[in-house]
């Protein structure tokens, strides 16, 4: 299912030709991604809004880029070929998102998945997240100040979870929240990180390793 940003809101583009967001999906295909849906969501969804000002022509270039706090907005690439990796053993109804930062990430899994529970430990960049929601008019996101470490039980079990910090191993609690035939799509280490999938099955968990990625460090607590 896809849930369309309308086009008002699509129209506000100004200084991002069509052309150059052809030439970012044209890369991601390039690289491999090939699920249409996704790189549908990724072609209309208004990355610049999920940046500062200064930040915003910069914004269908296929880099991380800062957000503030010492965090940055994943690269469009690594978006997408997690949200792939998350849809593609079928649709996902209720998806926990671990560190919703920008938002961006957030948007693009509500166009194609039914409810996200997103979970921020900074305070300031979920409140703006939050906005860039409501702009956007995705009502189907949820989110949670919290330690995403430690899931979103009370709104669990998930069959889909995707994490945008890296542990140094797995959380117990991430996979105890994974439903039956659950994924669990999940940067992991520490100097050197790995993105992993992991699947709940009758018998317990199956682990793929995919790529060596680089994101941020999952950290305990929360701040104001
Ligand atoms: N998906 C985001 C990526 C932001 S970077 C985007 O595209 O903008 C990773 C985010 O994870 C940061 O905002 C960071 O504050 C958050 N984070 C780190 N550890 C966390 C934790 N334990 N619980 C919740 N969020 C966490």
């Amino acid at each position: 299912m896809t849930r369309a940003v309308s086009r008002v809101d699509l129209n506000g583009i100004g200084m991002t030709s069509q052309r150059t967001r052809e030439r970012l999906i044209q890369r991601l295909m390039d690289q491999g991604v090939s699920n249409m849906a996704v790189l549908d969501v990724i072609r209309t969804t208004p990355r610049h809004l999920f940046l500062d000002e200064a930040m915003a022509h910069r914004a269908y270039e296929d880099v991380a880029l800062p957000i503030g706090f010492q965090q940055t907005l994943s690269q469009p690439y690594v978006v997408a070929r997690m949200t792939e990796l998350l849809l593609a053993a079928g649709p996902r109804c209720r998806v926990l998102e671990i560190g919703t930062g920008s938002g961006y990430q957030t948007a693009v899994l509500a166009q194609l998945v039914e409810e996200v529970y997103s979970v921020e430990r900074i305070r300031p960049l979920q409140q703006k997240a939050r906005q860039r929601m409501r702009k956007l008019k995705l009502r189907n996101v949820h989110m949670n100040h919290a330690d995403g470490g430690m899931g979103w039980e009370e709104r669990g079990p998930f069959d889909g979870i995707l994490a945008t910090a890296a542990p140094e191993r797995i959380p117990e609690e991430l996979l105890r929240q994974l439903a039956p035939q659950g994924r669990l799509v999940i940067p992991v280490g520490g100097d050197s990180q790995h993105l992993q999938v992991v699947t709940r099955t009758a018998e317990g968990y199956e682990t793929e390793i995919v790529e060596a990625v680089n994101f941020v460090p999952l950290r305990p607590g929360t701040v104001r």
